[in-house]
């Protein structure tokens, strides 16, 4: 193999599992590592650059971080549960301890540059367009349908998993930079706005329509018969406040969670989920299903439904034929009558939660706007351009319904995008991230992290008491980790982005980091293809998606292969070598946003 190239930033960024998961390329240790010092303040500025909501997105997130966390994987190889770090709750740690930041966010701009942008929506992605452009100096103008900025995350979302002031709060942050919102304005024609002359628009509508469920007595019953997203918002606007005693929810995916939820607590007595697939394939994240079922909600698996049954016009039960998973020779599934009865279950009211779609009915055809045959437009994924060069596209309005974390990550980019196209530059042209690898040694077995491996396993976030939740819609249910807590917490990371950093030329092939090595990440072997070299290490490197770092040649001839799979980053191999050949480096990598330093000339010129 070549010697690695620790230049590319891509190669230490990777190592840094967590961050190179998070779509918006959060700093992941690095607020971790100040909620453990107690700078909460820090911490969520941290987070308030990369994700834009941290409070939000620290009771919410999808967190695909967490199963990519190397603290699971190291805890597969030697503890009983393995369970990554709780990131995501970390980061409400930070947004619920830190003090007063106004003073920390950006200023609007003290002079507007001229150039007007409209943002259609206010969800997390127009919302993330707008700040990072107002502060540029562009007048920036949202518009939203509702009365309230927030998209999804207010009309959708319910009160006990987000309150309203986490929400007003992060969403003051950012109209607070000089933003315009006008709510209750919804936009009717794309035409009409193109003719308004706006300099670039970003479409953040999101996938606004919930599927229906067209079989027998769909009509018939349909007064009882609710789609789940509407149910769901109208319940936010406060227009639903009942729902009948017996309700049945259908579907297997988070609306499905909240919909169950929600009917609990506005008098749903015998609430349940009925879902056509296994427990296992349900769409909603495993921490949903839990807190479905810490609420007494049964989850039933393998019915498909059959027929609404209604007297009267008034919906009585719902009949479900059972099915079984089988699998081809292929291994492709599908769901086969197991010949058992049919299963019919008596309801009030059915909340229907099975997916949801993009409609785009005021965008009209003939805007250049190009669409493909599933009636999405056609978006480049990496500058969120359409096929009108002034307009584009993020969050669940580009390529379907995702989540929050996606939707700002996708506004960060079109921000970027539209930042250029106003400068007259070349969008596919994109700015690399600002990076930086410092030493972290302070003496010979000091450094300037906390480098003791935490034995603790992962730490749950309690709960409200159900008696007190289950009564009021409103009453948030997580607590969060107190600070205590969420320091234990935050010592279970393992500091991923304090990088093993070897010096060819220092090392004298003693063997002493490999040795000291608790993971025997460490083999110093003649070189070799890549598959080869991964057989031969001192542990077979078995992870492939974890690259090797391989050095130059050494003095012997042989080379130093490190396995980045299952690195402690414990620092062992450092301390022990004689030579400082091994040193732990802090790689901090930060995104750049839209502003001076996407720009190209500025970044030719330094
Ligand atoms: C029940 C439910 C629970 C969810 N829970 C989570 C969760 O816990 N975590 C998570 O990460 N994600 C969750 N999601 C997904 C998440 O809410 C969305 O992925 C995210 O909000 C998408 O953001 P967005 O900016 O694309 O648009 P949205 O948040 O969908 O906002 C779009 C906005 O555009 C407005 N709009 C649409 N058309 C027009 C028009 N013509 N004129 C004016 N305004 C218009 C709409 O009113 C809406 O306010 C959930 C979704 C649902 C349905
Ligand atoms: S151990 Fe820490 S730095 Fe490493 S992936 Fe997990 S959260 Fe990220
Ligand atoms: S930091 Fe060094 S000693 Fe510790 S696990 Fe990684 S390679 Fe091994």
């Amino acid at each position: 193999m070549k010697p690695t190239d620790i230049g590319v930033p891509e190669y230490f960024h990777k190592v840094v599992d967590c961050q190179w998961a998070c779509p918006a390329h959060t700093p992941v240790p690095e607020y971790i590592r100040l909620i453990a010092a107690g700078r909460y303040d820090d911490a969520y500025m941290v987070n308030w650059h990369s994700n834009v909501f941290p409070g939000i997105l620290g009771r919410t997130c999808d967190r695909p971080c967490e199963p990519a966390c190397r603290r699971g994987r190291v805890e597969e190889n030697n503890g009983e549960k393995p369970e990554p770090v709780a990131i995501c709750r970390l980061k409400r740690v930070a947004a619920d301890n830190k003090g007063d930041v106004k003073a920390r966010m950006p200023k609007a701009a003290a002079k507007k540059n001229g150039k007007r942008i409209a943002c259609i929506g206010a969800g997390p992605a127009s919302l993330t367009v707008a700040r990072d452009l107002a502060p540029l100096g562009y007048h920036v103008t949202v518009f939203d349908q509702d009365p309230r900025a927030g998209g999804m995350i207010w009309s959708q979302i319910p009160r006990f998993r987000l309150p309203m002031e986490v929400i007003d709060e992060e969403v003051g942050y950012i109209l607070d930079l000089g933003v315009e919102f006008k709510g209750g304005t919804k936009i009717g024609s794309m035409k009409k706005l193109l003719a308004e002359d706006y300099d670039a628009i970003f479409v953040g509508s999101g996938a606004p329509r919930g599927r229906d469920l067209d079989i027998p007595g769909r009509k018939e019953a349909a007064k009882n018969i609710h789609i789940g997203i509407d149910w769901l918002s109208s319940v936010s606007f406060g227009h639903t406040d009942r729902i009948g005693k017996r309700v049945i929810v259908l579907g297997g995916g988070n609306t499905a969670m909240d919909c169950c939820r929600s009917s609990k607590r506005l008098g749903g007595e015998d609430v349940k989920v009925i879902v056509r697939s296994g427990f296992e394939e349900m769409k909603a994240s495993p921490w949903e299903k839990e807190d479905a079922q810490h609420e007494g909600i049964p989850i039933l698996n393998y019915l498909v439904p059959k027929t609404f049954e209604h007297e009267n016009g008034k919906l009585t039960g719902m009949t479900f034929e059972k099915v079984k998973a089988v699998r081809d020779e292929k291994g492709r599934r599908s769901l086969l009558p197991t010949g058992e009865p049919d299963q019919r279950f008596e309801c009030d009211d059915v909340l229907v939660a099975v997916g949801q779609e993009n409609a785009f009915p005021w965008i009209e055809r003939d805007a250049g706007i190009q669409f493909d045959q599933h009636g999405m437009p056609v978006v480049d994924m990496v500058t969120m351009q359409s096929t009108q060069a002034k307009v584009f596209f993020g969050g669940d309005s580009a390529f379907g319904p995702k989540n929050i974390i996606w939707a700002v990550a996708h506004g960060h980019d079109a921000a970027i995008s539209i930042d250029k196209l106003l400068n007259g530059e070349d969008l596919k042209e994109r700015p690399s991230p600002i990076v930086n690898l410092s030493s972290q040694k302070m003496g010979i077995h000091e450094w300037s992290y906390d480098n003791a491996i935490s034995p603790d396993e992962r730490y749950k976030v309690p709960w409200k008491d159900k008696t007190i939740t289950l009564k009021n819609i409103k009453v948030e249910v997580e607590l969060g980790f107190d600070p205590a807590t969420g320091f234990k917490e935050a010592q279970r990371c393992l500091n991923c982005d304090v990088q093993t950093v070897f010096a060819d030329r220092l090392c004298i092939e003693c063997d002493a980091c490999v040795d000291i090595c608790p993971m025997d990440c460490i083999s110093f072997t003649r070189n070799g293809e890549e598959a080869d070299l991964r057989g031969r290490l001192n542990a077979p490197a078995r992870n492939p998606t974890q690259d090797l770092y391989v050095s130059g040649e050494l003095k012997t001839g042989r080379v130093m292969v490190k396995d980045e799979d299952v690195c402690l980053h414990c620092g062992l191999c450092a301390e022990r070598c004689p030579t400082g050949a091994w040193d732990m480096q802090k790689f901090l990598l930060d995104l750049t946003h839209a502003g001076h330093g996407c720009r190209t000339p500025q970044r030719k010129a330094a």
